[in-house]
């Protein structure tokens, strides 16, 4: 496990979940020593400019991410995109297609929630979202904590907002086929994230990986904060099996709530390809004054 590259290709924020900006993650990820960056958001590249500029300011390397919502055997997997056009319409309107149940939903956590006498939660959650089209259970998470509701995030999920619990409401996302199809003609690769999240059946399991592989899919997270380091070997298995390139990425939300800062990760087992080799191409390179003499 050597670490070549500094890649963290995971993270959210405030345009999606997570509590910093574009800019204040960029700073983070290089006084962390990341080499190679990517803002991941969910469902939306309303970041991506102002990651890009600032990472390239500070003489990081960038590629363009997203996360996208996915429903999959009635599960809601999630999706990364990598180095894709961030002006290709057809991905912002398959986005937008995606995030555009976000606020019903909401409301109907709110309402199931109100039944177990947690009053006015869609207002409580809305104080903490700084994309007012990417509501999110995450914003709800923070409410009930500072509501004193619960201690942390983890408990949050452990007693609300999760499949048996007050405030979960079905959702539809993007089919994988579309998914795939939208980052690939953005001439981007995707991505697999966190797959060891997912409570599938080995059956289920392998049918995500064939059918993503079928689309076109390129890679999956091997090493992500969102994984067990138990799983490294499972997931590095699976990229070998399927031929998918491996990826890299904390994951990172927020200085408060992630255990995995960004780029404090280890390195990608040896026998893997890296996702960034398939991407050369479309890396964002800092301007050459910039990188070390
Ligand atoms: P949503 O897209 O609205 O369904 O929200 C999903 C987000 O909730 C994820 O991206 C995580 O940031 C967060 N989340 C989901 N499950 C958990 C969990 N068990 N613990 C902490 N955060 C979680
Ligand atoms: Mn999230
Ligand atoms: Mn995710
Ligand atoms: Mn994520």
């Amino acid at each position: 496990m050597t670490l070549l590259l500094n890649a963290d290709l995971h993270c959210h924020s405030v345009v999606s979940d997570g509590t910093l900006t574009p800019e204040e993650l960029a700073a983070r990820a290089h006084a962390n020593g990341v080499q190679l960056w990517a803002l991941t958001d969910h469902d939306e590249i309303g970041g991506q400019h102002r990651a890009a500029t600032a990472a390239q300011a500070l003489g990081m390397d960038y590629l363009t991410g997203v996360e996208i919502s996915v429903t999959f055997a009635d599960t809601t997997v999630h999706i990364v995109g990598l180095g894709f056009d961030a002006h290709d319409a057809q991905l912002a309107q398959g986005l937008a297609a995606t995030r555009g149940g976000r606020g019903e939903r909401a409301q109907e956590i709110a309402r199931q929630l109100a039944q177990v006498g947690i009053m006015g939660a869609y207002e409580g959650a809305l104080r903490y979202v700084g994309n007012p089209e990417l509501i999110s259970r995450t914003h709800f998470a923070r409410h009930l904590v500072d509501a004193g509701v619960c201690r942390d995030t983890p408990e949050v999920f452990r007693r609300f907002l999760t499949e048996g619990h007050p405030g979960y409401v079905e959702h539809r996302w993007a089919s994988l086929r579309d998914a795939v199809r939208w980052i690939r003609e953005a001439g981007g690769a995707a991505v697999i994230a966190h797959p060891g999240r997912y409570r599938f059946t080995p059956t289920e399991e392998y049918a995500l990986f064939s059918e993503f592989k079928q689309h076109g899919g390129e890679g999956v997270e091997v090493v992500t904060g969102s994984h067990m380091p138990s799983e490294y070997p499972i997931y590095a298995a699976m990229a070998q099996e399927f031929g998918l390139a491996a990826s890299r990425g904390s994951d990172f939300h927020s200085p408060h709530e992630s255990h995995t800062d960004l780029g404090q990760l280890p390195g990608l087992p040896d026998q893997l390809t890296p996702v960034w080799e398939l991407l050369q191409g479309r890396i964002l390179r800092a301007p050459a004054s910039s990188a070390p003499t």
